[in-house]
């Protein structure tokens, strides 16, 4: 009841979407997932402050109110209750790349954190930029590029990230932090929960745009042969432990193609996971926990995930 009356207080200051009871799952590759309590889509830093504004006035800030930023939803399972809180999802003036020369040199972009990171890689490469091409098949955005540290053949965002703009949403402040700050390491940031990426700084190399774009076509084509796509599915599961890879154990587990419920590993790459028709969040949560389990039986080694659950699960009733 409460949040109804601070989405109606939002509606009336706001030039973004804001909605209660908002279904989620479509905005993530998994497809699955239940409601946010209260949705919003701020077009602007304008919009940020009136909902920081209207959070302090019904006495919901300083992190009385769980916050989730959601970028393209790549990384994430979304559990079937939802998120009991306020969804972040950034709007358009959030959606834009412009040339940034902070040495005269041209060579970097300012980076709005909804710009997705292909587009970023598309960007750098027309302009004959090296240093993104790796992300060309990441379906992640820019904010949760940086908050996971993505990266993939041998690059990743914190190679380029020079700076960050980022927004608590617990007391609405707004810092610039240079790459060294965020304490970035291997799909790792020091970023808490209510960190709110709003724009990266990057600087590439020079290079030829045909040899950029060669490279970039290179990854894409190894990506499209070697994995199963976008489609339900949050990319890897698992992080690689050191000097192995998690795709590797869980082959070697026997646990291709292993399902629970309507969820299971790809027969195509051993560390991504499928949700089929039917599936809910928590066969997927029950898969990883399973594999996890398993691995660690078999190999003793203990996986870790890298796909983040979002919101309340059961705990896995299926570990034998
Ligand atoms: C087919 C496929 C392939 C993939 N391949 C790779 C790969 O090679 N390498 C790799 O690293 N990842 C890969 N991923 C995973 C994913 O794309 C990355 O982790 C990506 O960085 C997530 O970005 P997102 O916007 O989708 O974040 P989300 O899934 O929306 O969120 C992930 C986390 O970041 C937070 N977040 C999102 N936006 C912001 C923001 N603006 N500010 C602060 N926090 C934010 C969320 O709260 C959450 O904690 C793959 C995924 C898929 C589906």
């Amino acid at each position: 009841m409460k949040l109804e009356k601070v989405a109606e207080a939002l509606r009336e200051r706001v030039k973004g979407a804001v909605e209660t009871d908002h279904p989620l799952a479509r905005f993530t590759t998994y497809r699955l997932g239940g409601p946010a309590a209260l949705y919003v889509e701020p077009h602007d830093t304008g919009d940020l402050e009136v909902l920081g504004d209207v959070l302090r006035t019904h006495g919901l800030s300083g992190g009385r109110l769980p916050v989730l930023p959601l970028g393209r939803g790549s990384n994430m399972v979304i559990s079937d209750a939802g998120w009991p809180g306020l969804v972040v999802r950034l709007g358009d003036s959030f959606a834009r790349i412009e040339p940034w020369s902070p040495d005269a040199s041209e060579h970097g972009a300012r980076v709005g954190a909804a710009v997705s990171m292909p587009q970023v890689a598309n960007w750098a490469a027309r302009r004959g930029l090296s240093g993104f091409e790796w992300a060309i098949s990441i379906p992640g955005s820019m904010g949760g590029g940086v908050k996971m540290n993505a990266g993939a053949h041998g690059g990743e965002v914190g190679d380029v990230l020079v700076s960050a703009t980022v927004l608590d949403l617990g007391s609405f402040t707004i810092r610039e932090l240079e790459a060294a700050a965020l304490d970035l390491s291997y799909r790792h940031s020091n970023l808490t929960p209510t960190d709110l990426v709003l724009e990266a700084r990057l600087l590439f190399s020079p290079e030829d745009a045909a040899v950029v774009k060669a490279r970039m076509e290179d990854y894409r084509k190894h990506r499209a042969a070697t994995q199963p796509g976008a489609l339900q599915n949050a990319g890897s599961v698992f992080k690689n432990p050191p000097g192995d890879s998690a795709g590797r154990l869980v082959e070697a587990a026997g646990l291709k193609g292993f399902s629970v419920g309507e969820a299971r590993v790809s027969e195509l790459h051993a560390n991504f996971f499928i949700a089929g028709d039917g599936s809910r969040a928590q066969d997927v949560f029950d898969l990883v926990h399973a594999v996890k389990q398993r691995v660690l039986d078999g190999s003793g080694v203990e996986l870790v995930p890298e796909i983040r659950f979002i919101g309340a699960f059961e705990q896995a009733a299926t570990d034998q």
